[in-house]
Parts: C-alpha cells; structure tokens; sequence
C-alpha cells in the first residue's frame, strides 16, 4: 500500500542494501495537471531538491530539508527547438519569457506563471501560417517545450555580438619546462586549430612567462612570429625597462614601466607592444600560429629561469583582451613568486592530517580584482594547474571563480608519463573543441513569493538575480538556494525560469530559456517522500564548501551529519507509529551514505593527509560539476566486470553494452577471485583481485596469469575475444556520458597502487572516520526520541 502511494518508509539499519542496481533515477515531477508532466524541464538540466514545494516556510523548516535547485544550463543537447522570431513573447512585469505553463486566458491574452500578470498576445503570436487562422497560441513552439533557444533580435546586444577570441598563457618557467606540459599542449592546440569554435573572424594570441613576459608578435608579411619581451628587472614589483628582441636580429629599446598598486585599476598601466599584432586573426595567419606552436616547446628548453610573473601576465593579458573580451587560457606549474600577485608558500606539509585546515581562503584579493576587472570586458579566464608542488590554488582560482572561468588540476604532471599526456591531451581536445558562449548573462526567475538567496558557481552576481559570465562552456553546473518569503497555499505550481543570453561562436546572439515546474503541497509527509536525494546531495556539496570558506572544515563536516540527523528526526516526528530501528522515507533511502561518502571525499576529509591544493581543487568541482558529475565524485559507481554478460544488454551506436549490477562501495562486496570496475567521474579504475581466474586473466587482458598483469597499467589491451570485447563495450557506454574520456587504470590486488581503488570504499571504516552502519548507529543515538 504505502510503495503504491510512494509513502514507503525504511528502516536503514534492517535494510543494508539500500542502493539499487541500476542507476538512481531522479524522482518523477507529478503536476496537478498530468498532461503538463511530459513537457516538463529535463532533470538533466534541471534538479529541484524538493519535488515538491512546502506550501509555506514553516512546513519547509519542518521537513529540514534544503531547498534549491541545480541547473546546468548550456549542456550539449541532441534536440534543441530553435526559434527565429521578430517579437519574443515574454511578461511586461517580471519578463518571463512564455513558457508551457502560462495559463491562457482566451486566444489574445496569457497569465503569467511567476507573477500573474495577464499579458497580451502579439497578432503574430496568434497566427498560424500553416492553417492561415488566428486563435491557436498552443501550436507554438514556446508553449510545447520547456527548454528552447531564441535568435535574439538586435535590442538584446549592447554591441555588435565579439568574435571568439582566444589568448593562451602559457609558464615556461624551469617547472614548467621540466613537467613536459608544452609539448602535449602545444601539439592539441596545432590539432585542434580548425576545430576551435569560431568563424572568419576568431582571433588568438599567445603569451610566455617566467621573470619576463614574452610576446608573440604575429604580424603579416613575415617568415617568422617575432618574439619581444618585457623584463623584470629588479626581481620586484616595479618593471623598469622594455627588452625588443626580435628572433632574427635583436634591438633594444628603453621604458620607464612602473606598476602602480595603489590604483584601483590593477591593470591600467601595463604596457603592450605593438597590440596590433599579438592578437591576429586565425584563418589569415594560420602558418605563422603553427610556426609558434611548434617553436614554443623547443625555445625554453634547458632554462634554468624558476620565477613565473604571472600576475604582470593577467595583467598584460586583460590589457590585450579588453576591446573584444573573450577567453585567456592559463597554464600554470609553479607559484607566481615575482612582480604583482606573487604568492608564498604557506602550506605546512606536517599538517595536511589535521583536523581541521588552515589556508582555504585567498591570501590575497589581488587575482578575485582582476577576475572582476576581466568580467566587465567579458573576458574569463581558465586555469590548468599542472603543479608539482603546492600553489595556492585557493588563491589562484580567484581568476576562474569570478570571471566564470573554469579551473583543470593535474597534479605531479609528467609529459614522460604516458598516462599523464594523455590525460592532459583528453582534457585539453575537449576544452578546445567544445562549443563557447561569450559574453553572456544568465538570470534566474522564480514564482513570486520564492526568493533566491545564494548562488553557487563560478561568475559574478551582478544584481540579485543576474549572474555575469564572460563565457559559458556546456561543462559548467550552477546551483541556487531558495527561501520561501510569502505563503504559497492559494496557487497549486510554482515556477523557475533560467535564461541564458550569449553570443554564439558565429557571432550570433542568442537566449537559452529553460523552465520547471512544480506543486506545491501543504503536508510534511508528501514534501519528505518525494524528496531528490541526489539533488539534496548535490546542494549540500556546495553548501558545505561554503562553510569550510566561510567557518572551518570541522564547521562544515558537523552541519552534514546534523542534516541527516535533523531529517530523519522531522520524519520520525511527522510518523506517529514508528518504532525503534533508524527510520527514513524511501525517497531519501540514500540520504545517509551519500553524507558518509561526503565526509570522507577528497574535499571535506579529515585525517587523512590530503595535499591543500587538491583539496581546494575537490571542492572547485563540488561548486561547479553538474550534478550527475558530482554524484559520481562524492559516491563513485562500482561493478563487478568479471563475468560480464550479453543479457541486459544496451545497444549503444551497435555496440552491444554490458549492464552489471551496481555494488555497495564496500570491501564486503569485493571477491578475490573477482574484477571490480570503480567510475570516478573523470578516472576509470579496474581492480584484479589474486584469485582470478587464468582464463579471465587471458581473455580480458592478454596475459597469461595475475601474476603477468604489469604493475602500472594504464590502458585495456584490445583483443578479438568476447571476453574482452564486453569489457570494452561496458567501458564504451561508460565513457559516453562524460564531456571527455576518462583515463583507465587497471590494478593489481597485491600492489601499492590499491589504496587508490580502497580509499574510495567509503562504506567501510577508516582509520579516522565511522564505517556507514557506525555512522546509522551514531544518527540513531541523535535522532530525537
Ligand atoms: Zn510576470
């Protein structure tokens, strides 16, 4: 009776097996209209944590849930409506574009559905050239999906839309140089040159640091791209001379270069060369581009210079992107350590076990400023971090967090390394290739009577629901807590409306529109069992980073389990004959674990030693990821791949992909004579246990037994036999989902290189921390009697 009615409760510490075998479906949207429900808003789009809507503040404080919603809103779609149109349809009072859920009024007139207004209907809304008759506004478009692009007509640009520009800046400091990162870089960027989203009017550029800054001049008519550089002279703030050093022939030229601190404009008085021609178009000096590219590795080889200047850079950097805006991309290995924006070293190596952790906050403002200075000329910058040793990057990320860029980390980089080219190759062809909005600003409406109160993400909030993104890329998720101001018990849905205005790479300006709805209820019991776990999950994520910034890890690590604790307490509350046990709503069955695998994640662990810049990366992605991303993250997926079979099986692109189970993140679900398959998100990890099956050993892998699997084994041999042809498929399906491959690793039981397979079974007890049926038996002691 109760699963029927989706009131099913379960006791956690009877049910042990709480995670089903199949992926975790998002809770269905029921609207008090059913035939509303199938032209709802996609879940991968957009997550609401609450499915459905307390009625009134008081009964959401009584759920104890958080409220918010998660939209990652420029996602690659494979249909998307795109509509031209000379007036776009929206509300005279709050702007709302028309949506599915306006309510019609009669033919000419339309009610909208965030503020109630009653709003006329254009003639041309109203007219149907297919049937040449007025009358019918349902046939539109608008009204038949929820999520929709516009051609946006010229009152919606400032100024004619950018072209895409690209500037990439690039260490070649002796770290930088010794990683082996530019050759791998260098090289995509070449391959991918075509590829990069533009038109005939794409511009790029290329800058190089280390104590000098060098230009490329590009300009027309030469062999060659001319180098010039500016140098730092006493190993401080103030640059006081300008080298010209052209590659053929060398000139020297004197400046007086002072960089003012005390100007509120950080970047005023960087001086360029001869700006023209460092920012060149790409289809008219293509030749020369290539030229550079494949100079760039080879000129700072053996360089014994260890300083990077990468504030003066950025600085150089806006100064060169300021009329265009655009997208500066930076690679960086070391510690900025001269000019404006160095940094110090300010990691304690002896405390990376503490409890709690110093130093996740920026040490200085200095590159959040520039970040904002970047986001009023629509320039963002992007960040790969391809360090050795600690570089601040809570300090660093300051450039990407404000300027809607995004942030890539790949620690102990090594070019030599196989697997590490190829990791940072995957990355980088994605990063180049995918498509690119510039200039956009993507605002959220709700339904009066919801206020948003705090956005999660990477951009700078320009008015209370305005968020300014010098660029958006299709990877990027956001997040948006809600409160409830005003009492929503006369109304049965509510709305939110997310609308992202961007200039597309062919330098058209466009509007994404995106709407969900839902109901509003008035009992706790419905708002609890339809609660989204994984949405919940994914909001908390966010909202603890901000605690750990805000307050301290200990802080944010407290507020998780008092989350559980709470809302297994206001159910138990709501339940007048529930007695012993741990009892939750099935919908949040998940709930607990979820928090468990939280607090042992990279970014909110304690105890365990955890290097502060990826920690400080671990939570750049729990603010950024889409959700189905993060998900993966904080509670990896975990098959058995040893007896893979073709029933189950999913035909992707005539592939025919196997369908484990899903298993427990748990050692008790492991089985020596097993191979167990670990999905990270961004790296597939394979486990053989020591018992294996020889025949396992030589058809999956191509070796003769456990004992023969190479230590370090970074890739699936490709053999024509069935065995090893599921494995791939399997694989295959997984890797489809992510915006790039993730890189596999195949591990041997008996090597050293298991801990990265066991350290991310967090069901089970670490040396710090409660094993997931310790932490039920903690939150039965906490919940209220
Ligand atoms: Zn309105």
């Amino acid at each position: 009776y109760n699963k029927l009615w989706g009131t099913e409760s379960i006791d956690l510490l009877q049910c042990r097996n709480v995670l089903p075998t199949e992926r975790v479906e998002p809770p269905k949207i029921k609207l008090h209209q059913d035939f509303l429900d199938s032209v709802n808003c996609s879940s991968e789009i957009f997550r609401c944590t609450l499915t459905k809507i307390p009625e009134s503040n008081t009964l959401l404080q009584k759920s104890r849930l958080p409220f918010g919603v998660l939209i990652h809103p420029f996602k690659d779609l494979n249909h998307l409506p795109v509509i031209q149109c000379s007036t776009i349809v929206r509300c005279r009072a709050c702007r709302t574009y028309i949506n599915p859920f306006v309510y019609f009024n009669d033919s000419k007139r339309w009610k909208c559905n965030l503020c109630y207004r009653v709003n006329e209907l254009p003639e041309e809304f109203q007219f149907d050239p297919v049937t040449k008759s007025y009358g019918d506004p349902s046939r539109r478009p608008e009204v038949k999906t929820s999520t929709i692009e516009f051609i946006a007509p010229s009152e919606y640009m400032l100024r004619p839309p950018q072209p895409a520009v690209y500037l990439f800046v690039l260490d070649v400091s002796r770290l930088a140089v010794e990683s082996g990162y530019l050759n791998v870089a260098c090289n995509v960027i070449s391959e991918e040159l075509s590829r990069l989203p533009g038109d005939g009017r794409t511009q790029i550029g290329f800058l190089a640091v280390d104590s000098a800054i060098h230009f490329f001049g590009i300009p027309d008519n030469v062999s060659q791209p001319q180098e010039m550089i500016m140098l730092d002279i006493d190993g401080k703030i103030v640059f006081t001379h300008m080298l010209f050093k052209f590659i053929s022939h060398v000139k020297v030229y004197a400046y007086q270069l002072v960089f003012n601190h005390q100007s509120s404009n950080l970047c005023a008085d960087v001086f360029l060369p001869c700006p023209e021609n460092l920012i060149v178009n790409l289809k008219e000096r293509e030749e020369l581009v290539r030229d550079l590219l494949i100079q760039l590795p080879v000129k700072f080889q053996g360089t014994h210079d260890a300083n990077s200047a990468l504030g003066a850079a950025l600085q150089a950097a806006y100064k060169l992107m300021s009329p265009t805006g655009g997208r500066v991309t930076v690679f960086q290995t070391c510690l900025p350590n001269i000019g404006p924006g160095l940094l110090q070293a300010r990691e304690d190596p002896n405390g990376r076990g503490g409890k709690d952790v110093p130093h996740l906050n920026p040490v200085t403002d200095f590159y959040k400023r520039l970040a904002l200075d970047c986001s009023g000329q629509q320039i963002a910058v992007d960040l790969f971090l391809l360090n050795c040793q600690y570089c601040d990057l809570a300090t660093l990320s300051g450039m990407c967090k404000f300027s809607g860029g995004c942030t890539y980390h790949l620690p102990l980089f090594r070019g030599s390394k196989p697997q590490h080219a190829e990791t940072l190759d995957k990355i980088l062809r994605r990063y180049l290739t995918r498509k690119i909005g510039f200039e956009a600003v993507m605002r959220i409406r709700c339904t009066r009577g919801l206020s948003i109160h705090t956005f999660h993400g990477n951009f700078f909030v320009r008015s209370t629901d305005l968020l300014s993104l010098p660029n958006v890329n299709p990877d990027a998720g956001f997040g948006m807590q809600i409160s409830i101001e005003e009492n929503l018990s006369d109304v049965q849905n509510v709305c939110f409306q997310a609308a992202l205005l961007y200039t597309s790479s062919k330098g058209e300006r466009r509007i994404r529109v995106h709407t969900l709805c839902l109901p509003v209820v008035s009992t706790l019991s419905d708002i609890l069992h339809s609660a989204d776990q994984q949405c919940i999950a994914g909001l908390l994520s966010k909202m603890a980073v901000d605690r750990c910034q805000q307050s301290s890890l200990s802080d944010a690590r407290d507020a998780l389990i008092n989350v559980a604790i709470d809302v297994l307490s206001a159910y138990k509350l709501s339940q007048s004959a529930i007695s012993g046990g741990l009892v939750s709503p099935a919908s949040l069955k998940l709930l607990p674990l979820y928090i468990v695998a939280l607090l042992k994640c990279v970014a909110f662990r304690s105890g365990t030693n955890t290097r502060l810049d990826d920690r400080v990366f671990a939570m750049c992605q729990l603010k950024t990821l889409p959700l189905f991303q993060s998900i993966q993250t904080i509670y990896p997926d975990l098959y058995p791949v040893h007896a893979l079979e073709d029933r189950n099986a999913k035909d992707i692109d005539g592939r025919l992909c196997p369908q484990p189970p899903r298993l427990h993140l748990s050692a008790e679900k492991l089985d020596s004579r097993g191979a167990f398959l670990m999905d990270t998100g961004d790296r597939i990890f394979i486990l053989i246990g020591k018992n294996i099956h020889p025949s396992f050993c030589c058809n999956a892998l191509g070796v003769s037994a456990f004992p023969s699997i190479p230590e370090e084994l970074y890739e699936l041999p490709e053999i024509e036999t069935a065995e090893n042809e599921r494995l791939r498929n399997f694989i295959f399906s997984l890797q489809e989902e992510k915006p790039y491959p993730a890189s596999v690793q195949i591990i041997r039981d008996d090597s050293h290189l298991r801990t990265l397979f066991v350290e991310r079974l967090v069901e089970d007890r670490f040396e710090n921390s409660l094993s997931y049926y310790e932490f039920l038996q903690h939150l039965k002691t906490q919940v209220k009697q």
